[in-house]
Order: C-alpha cells, then structure tokens, then sequence
C-alpha cells in the first residue's frame, strides 16, 4: 500500500501505479479528448458509455504483466508457497480459473494424493477433490481406513483449465515448482498419482497410465516411493476398472505400512 506522500511524488514524476483497467478505466482518455475536441452534449454523454467488451479485451491483452519463470521463486516455507500460488499470473490459465486451488489436507500426511488440475467444483470452492470424482476418492480412502483430512491433496496445476482440458505442458512447468515445494513440505511416505495426466507429469513419462499402474515407481529425483492408479473420473465412467484400483489401493495400503 503505497502512503499518500509516495503516491504524490509519483504523481509528480508522471508514473501511475500497474493495475489492470476496467472498462471504467477506459472512459478515461475519451473524457480527456472531449476536452480537446470541441465540446457537444452528445460527445460528453458517449464518453459516459463503457468502451465495448472487444476493447477492454484488447487492453487487458497488452497489460499483461510480464512472464515470470516460477523456477527462481523461493518456495522454503508453506506462507510462501501459499502466497506465491495465489499471486501467481505464470500461465494462462491464471486468467481463466474463478480462484486457485493450491490443495488441502494433512501438511504431515504420510499420503499425498496427485490429482490433474481442479474442475468446475474445485474451481468454485478452491479445494480439491470436492465434486463426484472427490466423493469416489473419499471411499476409496475409506477402503484402506483413511479420511481425506489425514492426507494432503492437491493437483498438476493449481487453476482450472478452460473447458477441463488437460494442463499443457508449459503450464504444468511453470506449476511443478509448487508443486515440488509442497512435496518437500509434506515429505510424505508415499505419493499417489491419480490418472495419466498426473502421472505422466511426476514420472516424466509419456507410458500410457495403464503401463504406469503395474509398476512401484519412486519420485524422480527423490526416493519417494510412488504408486499410479486411475483417475477416479475415469473410474465414475469405466466401473469396470474399478477391480485394478481396488488392488492399487491395497498395494498403497502395503507402502504405506512398510
Ligand atoms: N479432478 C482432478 O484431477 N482434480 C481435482 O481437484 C478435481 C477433479
């Protein structure tokens, strides 16, 4: 928050403060020609008018702030984790998602649970897992004796991509940094990839997630075991599937006693 004094001396020196204009914002210069030009009843009303969505697009457009790379960001504690997501304007889908959806749990689990990036409801209530694949998820806890509060969920990416479309490779880089920070706070037993997108992007693969579901993996660059089954929306439209989750459950279940 800048002081009164600050804001008058940059002012002074002619720079205005970065904020993304409104349609408000864009009445501004029209108010400014009409004084330049001559003044007429009508002119003055139009400049009252809200520019067109078109152009409001368009200025939003050029005020983009700048790409950062989320990799130089220090990430050591969850504060600056937390914030650091919230601020985040690192992709696209920044500018699409209704809020973030860092994740949510037991910061000490010994389970964390990898999702691919929030859907409609998540994106509402910016917490993970909460529509029909979350209530799936819940019961496949509670088969192995675990509440979703004693784990820590989170997703790929942290907003919502448009249309639920899968995360594009970028915007999953530019998120791995979080989501490499959150892993090395949880530092949990076992990590649980659900589905090809999250498993895919933990293990660095291209294998179809049914070649990635027989195998124990561990977390590249660590020695964090790691175990793949499906996506439980996968699981809600091919119930068929279900026999082999059950299994990776209860292989989970092993890892997570060993
Ligand atoms: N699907 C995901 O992959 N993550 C969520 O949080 C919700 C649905």
């Amino acid at each position: 928050m800048l002081s009164d004094r600050q804001q008058h001396c940059l002012k002074a020196i002619g720079i205005r403060r970065w904020r993304v204009r409104t349609a408000e914002d864009l009445a501004e210069p029209a108010e400014d020609s009409i004084a330049a030009a001559e003044f007429s009843a009508e002119s003055a009303l139009a400049a009252l008018v809200p520019a067109p969505a078109s152009s409001v697009a368009a200025v939003k457009e050029v005020e983009t702030p700048p790409q950062i790379s989320t990799a130089t960001l220090k990430l050591d504690d969850w504060g600056l984790i937390d914030n650091a997501i919230q601020a985040c304007t690192a992709c696209e889908l920044a500018r699409h998602c209704t809020q973030k959806v860092p994740g949510a749990g037991n910061r000490q689990a010994d389970l964390m649970i990898v999702g691919e990036g929030p859907g409609h409801d998540e994106d509402l209530q910016g917490m993970p897992f909460v529509g029909r694949s979350g209530q799936l998820l819940e019961k496949m806890l509670a088969a192995i004796g675990l509440t979703r509060e004693q784990v820590f969920i989170t997703n790929i990416v942290k907003c919502r991509p448009p249309d639920n479309r899968d995360p594009r490779p970028e915007e999953a880089q530019q998120c791995r940094a979080y989501l490499n920070a959150q892993i090395k706070q949880v530092h949990p037993k076992v990590i649980l990839a659900l589905g090809r997108v999250s498993a895919q992007n933990l293990l660095d693969s291209k294998q179809p997630v049914g070649k990635l579901i027989p195998q124990t993996h561990s977390l590249p660059g660590g020695d964090i075991p790691l175990k793949v089954t499906y996506h439980p929306s996968y699981l809600l439209r091919t119930p068929s599937a279900k026999a082999i989750a059950w299994q990776d459950m209860k292989l989970l279940q092993r890892l997570l006693k060993s």
